[in-house]
């Protein structure tokens, strides 16, 4: 019988929401999720997978850092359909100076003690016989990983429950007191802490948030096994992935053990529409031809589109709302939230039982984006509508895509 206070509620089920709770139900507290849709519904299940180490800001390589060395850690328990496998990445230099960017990223690597290597224009055709004869070189990093991220995120999800947390799916939470959550269509939660895990609508419930949805889409082609052999994405992609870009297509190309590749990377804060823009596809794949001629004769199996939580500063939003300490926020992961998964849920439950963090928190506080504790009120305005566009074709949402 569910008990009539939680030791904790966590707020969503995307992968954020599913890590937080195995993560503190492994230490024995009484979690609930409640989640408004499906588990991995949202945006966990239309992102790619890349769980590697990113270097856009300091805190972003100390988070990514010791996030992919807890995916390692985990790699034991994976089942094959998270189909996790240390593809490594390759960061693809366009241009004479962008080796310049190439050879700084080592160094920042090297001084971050994360294994990695700049490979020569040579070096890199024999690793990738179809990328573009004469491109200067790229940085190699071996123990990057690819996952499927909606199957990571519901066997994040099975793994809570099967250390005892309780996940209710189409549960939507009106709104977070002070010792319980008001739902959608009735009822209460009652529970000591509350962790708020609810993805690019995050400012519904705490509209002080400062989260947005940064669309992306993605191609999804059919198998073409060895066409590439690992995770290529172009090392200029750190401009896109700032939060002030306005509009970027970057390239990023996964591949899956299918023989499938996944190609990205558009980033575009234009609403919360789901609906497929044909012409931001059609460019996505002419960058994609830069770095990879013949992509194109590869056939497109689907397209579909994702919003990411993106907050001001590329990091996540993790820790307690000021003046609330019964309330804490893990929002805002924007691209590297299936990267920061599980680190999220070992912070977030340190945090719980008052343990030192993991990694520093400084750079993650909610103090440091200027949110103060007035945040937490009831939603006084009608929720946006649910994304308009079509699911892409197959079983309740774009999931497996191995
Ligand atoms: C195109 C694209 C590519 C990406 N590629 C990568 C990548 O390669 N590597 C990487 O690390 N990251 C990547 N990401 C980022 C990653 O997908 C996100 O950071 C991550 O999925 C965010 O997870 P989340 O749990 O915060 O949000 P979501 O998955 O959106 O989950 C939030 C959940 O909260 C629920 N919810 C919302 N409001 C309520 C409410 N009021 N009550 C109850 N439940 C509620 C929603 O229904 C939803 O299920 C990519 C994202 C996109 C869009």
């Amino acid at each position: 019988m569910a008990p009539a206070k939680f030791d904790v509620a966590v707020l969503g089920a995307g992968i954020i929401g599913s890590a937080v709770a195995r993560e503190l139900a492994r230490r024995g507290r009484s979690v609930v999720v409640l989640e408004a849709g499906e588990v991995a519904g949202e945006t966990s299940c239309r992102a790619m997978g890349h769980v590697g180490v990113y270097d856009d800001s300091p805190a972003q390589l100390v988070l990514t850092r010791f996030a992919r060395g807890l995916w390692d850690e985990v790699e034991p328990e994976v089942p094959s359909e998270v189909d996790f496998v240390r593809w490594g990445a390759l960061w693809l230099a366009d241009t004479e100076e962008e080796m310049s960017v190439v050879e700084h990223k080592a160094e920042v690597y090297a001084r971050a003690g994360v294994p990695a290597e700049v490979v020569d224009g040579r070096r890199l055709s024999e690793m990738e016989p179809n990328v573009r004869r004469g491109l200067p070189g790229a940085l190699w990093v071996p123990g990057d990983i690819v996952v499927d991220a909606a199957e990571a995120t519901r066997f994040l999800a099975r793994s809570a429950e099967a250390a005892g947390a309780e996940i209710r799916t189409h549960t939507r939470v009106r709104s977070i007191g002070r010792e319980a959550l008001e739902l959608d269509r009735g009822g209460r939660v009652r529970a000591d802490r509350f962790v708020v895990a609810t993805g690019w609508r995050a400012p519904e419930l705490l509209p002080s948030l400062p989260v947005r949805p940064r669309k992306g889409h993605i191609v999804l082609t059919t198998p073409r096994p060895g066409y590439v052999r690992h995770q290529l994405s172009e090392v200029g992609y750190v401009r896109g992935s700032n939060p002030r870009t306005a509009e970027a297509i970057d390239f990023s190309c996964q591949p899956r053990s299918s023989g499938r590749y996944l190609l990205g990377a558009t980033r575009q804060y234009v609403g919360t529409s789901l609906d497929v823009d044909p012409q931001v596809v059609e460019r996505l794949v002419q960058r994609a031809r830069r770095f990879l001629p013949d992509f194109h004769r590869i056939p497109v199996e689907r397209t579909w589109a994702g919003l990411r939580p993106a907050g001001p500063d590329g990091v996540p939003i993790l820790g307690p709302m000021p003046g609330r300490p019964e309330l804490i926020l893990a929002v805002a992961h924007e691209g590297i939230g299936i990267t920061t998964s599980i680190a999220t849920g070992r912070l977030v439950a340190e945090i719980v039982d008052g343990q030192t963090p993991s990694i520093p928190l400084d750079d993650f506080r909610p103090e440091k984006f200027g949110l103060r504790s007035a945040g937490a009120k009831p939603r006084a305005r009608r929720p946006p509508r649910r994304p308009t566009g079509r699911r892409p074709r197959g079983t309740g949402g774009p999931s497996p895509v191995r």
